[in-house]
């Protein structure tokens, strides 16, 4: 089964060509099993092809109670991959990550999004970083689009797939290992390899409510074999249908920050401002 996980993601890996030579990647490592998963995958990748690449990792600290637990976590993932790791502490920022979800009718997961996104491009770019590599995974992937198809928001599909591009000389390259496994596949690599990850649901704000979607694509595929990998199939090769139908939005630089943004101030400069 771990042969199995691997060469799936190995074969995404190369499709795609998620890793080349010369690249400098960044791993967004949460501590979570996914993460982790993309972390030793790529690893593994690089050095059985030879391949002239540099990974490192970045961890969020976001200050929490949690947070030092979670960091310590991520701390041994890169001791034991023997990366070097770059941990920004939101608090050094300006973020109090609490006081702003007080101030604000939105979600604390949209917030952490707006956070993550930002300074998961901006990090790895200001340290000569061209590509970075997230944990998301197939089952993610399958329950976003459900859920953004279900309330007609065609244009976040367009996004699911296991490479987006740069489109502006400020925005790295995103890469996604996982979109052809997910939770069980990730559980199982880290288990296999005796990686210590953080519990699912550690966060305080993990949304119990997605659970029951997760719950949902796994009750299909006992009934469907090979449901999820034919869905996540289905939905990379869909993407450019939702790409068509929508003209291209133009991209700014933040009047504060100067980061790439679709409006005159970023999403993270409006958060700071109300911090
Ligand atoms: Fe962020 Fe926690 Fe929500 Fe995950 S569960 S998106 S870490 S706030
Ligand atoms: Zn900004």
């Amino acid at each position: 089964m771990l042969e199995r996980i691997k060469s799936r993601i190995f074969k995404t890996i190369k499709k795609h060509k998620l890793v080349e030579n010369r690249d400098k990647i960044f791993v967004a490592l949460s501590g979570g099993k996914d993460s982790a998963t993309v972390l030793f995958a790529l690893k593994e990748y690089i050095e059985k092809n030879n391949i002239n690449c540099e990974l490192k990792g970045m961890h969020i600290n976001f200050c929490l109670n949690i947070s030092e637990k979670i960091q310590k976590i991520v701390e041994k993932q890169a001791k034991l991959a023997e990366i070097e790791l770059e941990i920004i502490y939101l608090k050094d920022l300006g973020i109090e990550f609490q006081n702003i979800i007080k101030k604000t009718a939105r979600s604390p997961c949209s917030i952490c999004g707006v956070i993550k996104r930002y300074l998961m491009n901006k990090i790895p770019r200001e340290k000569g970083a061209n590509k970075i590599a997230t944990g998301h995974n197939m089952d993610d992937f399958i329950v976003f689009f459900f859920k953004n198809f279900l309330n007609k928001n065609f244009e976040w599909i367009s996004k699911f797939k296991p490479k987006i591009e740069s489109e502006h000389k400020k925005l790295i390259t995103k890469i996604r290992p996982l979109f052809y496994v997910g939770n069980k596949e990730c559980e199982l690599f880290c288990k296999e390899l005796g990686i210590e990850y953080t519990p699912p649901g550690i966060c305080p704000y993990t949304p119990f409510k997605s659970k029951k979607w997760y719950e949902i694509i796994y009750n299909i595929e006992k009934l469907h074999k090979e449901f999820r990998y034919q869905m996540a199939k289905s939905i990379a090769s869909s993407t450019r249908f939702f790409e068509n139908l929508y003209s291209e939005k133009e991209i700014l630089e933040c009047k504060l920050c100067g980061e790439p943004t679709e409006q005159e101030i970023c999403g993270f400069c409006k958060l700071k401002l109300m911090a």
